[in-house]
């Protein structure tokens, strides 16, 4: 199969292993690492090997693709071992909610007190 791939974009050039990140788990259609930049001791970046811009992208280009993410989040908070107390999925969706990188990617985030909102 033949992935979308844009030049410029940084999560691209993960999957190509062109910039490196410590890999936790990995699907047929998903990558997932850690956040350069972690906001909890467990703090994943779960993203579509192919180039989404955002989640409302990756919700468009195929059904079971957004299942397959939230599936791999499952399995990495199980590994990380905060499935049992507790831990926040979420898409920034758009400048104004946050995203900084515009190819899709569900934060995993967990092993602290997660106030909400989040503000
Ligand atoms: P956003 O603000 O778009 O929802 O999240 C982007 C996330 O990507 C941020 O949490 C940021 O720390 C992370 N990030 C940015 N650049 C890199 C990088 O080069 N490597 C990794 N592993 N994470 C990155
Ligand atoms: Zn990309």
């Amino acid at each position: 199969r033949v992935l979308a791939v844009e030049t410029d974009c940084l999560f691209c050039k993960i999957v190509a292993k062109e910039i490196p990140a410590e890999i936790v788990h990995e699907t047929d259609r998903t990558l997932a690492f850690r956040d350069i930049n972690p906001q909890a001791p467990t703090h994943v970046l779960v993203i579509t090997k192919g180039h989404h811009a955002d989640a409302g992208a990756v919700a468009d280009a195929d059904e079971g693709l957004a299942d397959e993410m939230l599936k791999a989040a499952r399995t990495i908070a199980r590994k990380e071992g905060v499935a049992e107390e507790g831990y926040r999925l979420v898409f920034n969706t758009g400048a104004a909610a946050g995203q900084t990188v515009f190819h899709a990617h569900l934060h995993v985030l967990g092993g602290r007190d997660l106030r909400w909102p989040p503000g």
